[in-house]
């Protein structure tokens, strides 16, 4: 098969010994947006650049790691223009705007907002606001291409079968993309091997986090004092990258469907 630009990332994300290599990548392109939008390049002020963070915003998650990367200047030259567009809409949404009409069941119901369902031209305006977010809209543009490139890699690389029969598993989210995409991208002949290693890294894997956090709790016993932490020192966020399910990958999740 031949290279392409998504095959080194992967294998180095293989090999990087992580609990999860697609979290591995995930992380790889967020920093490599956020230092392309705030780094010494300075592309916050190529004008094709600032339209597209005026356009898509940013997500909480992603505007904290704008500020902690500490080009204020840089991140208040992106928000004047985006705030600037935002004024505009929010002008717009307000002069038709018309309440949504209340039906006695809805009164009854005083819970919050659904937001997956807006009632509302405003609701669905921010709704669509934050389906959007430059760093997350970056990640989403490669993601489907990396999972592709796995399979591609997975039937044609004796190295990369290896590196997978042998690694830490994916996360439980990343786990489930892999065992949903599996079905349309592989044979029948590959998919019961893959399916068979797939579980088997998973099984394995888990249990380990298992006994290595369950060994930290152990060691605050006074009787374990003097035993080896063995690899459980880092385990609590191990365990949590591996169970979590950040707002960004609930995003994927919904794009690949
Ligand atoms: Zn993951
Ligand atoms: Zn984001």
């Amino acid at each position: 098969m031949k290279e392409s630009i998504y095959t080194i990332p992967l294998m180095d994300a293989m090999k990087a010994n992580d609990e999860c290599p697609f979290c591995y990548i995930e992380r790889d392109l967020e920093q490599h947006a956020i230092r392309f939008a705030l780094g010494s390049g300075a592309s916050y002020m190529e004008d094709d650049v600032r339209a597209q963070t005026d356009a898509a915003g940013f997500c909480r998650h992603h505007y904290k790691m704008m500020f902690d990367y500490g080009n204020r200047l840089g991140s208040a030259l992106i928000l004047s223009t985006h705030f600037k567009k935002l004024n505009a809409q929010l002008e717009e949404q307000i002069s038709r705007f018309e309440p949504a009409k209340s039906s006695f069941l809805n009164r009854m119901k005083k819970t919050a907002p659904d937001t997956d369902a807006p009632r509302t031209s405003i609701g669905a305006w921010v709704a669509d606001l934050e389906s959007h977010c430059y760093v997350c809209d970056h990640i989403h543009a490669n993601y489907g291409r990396y999972i592709d490139t796995f399979f591609e890699l997975y039937v044609n690389n004796a190295e990369f079968r290896s590196l997978f029969e042998h690694g830490k598993g994916f996360c439980l989210h990343h786990f489930s993309h892999l065992a949903e995409a599996a079905a349309n991208r592989l044979d029948e002949k590959h998919k019961k091997a893959f399916y068979s290693t797939l579980f088997d890294r998973m099984r394995s894997n888990m249990k380990r986090l298992e006994e290595e956090v369950t060994w930290f709790t152990e060691k605050y016993d006074y009787r374990n004092k003097d035993k080896d932490w063995g690899n459980s020192r880092d385990s609590v966020q191990r365990c949590m990258q591996k169970d979590r399910l950040s707002r960004l990958q609930r995003l994927q999740g919904n794009l690949l469907r």
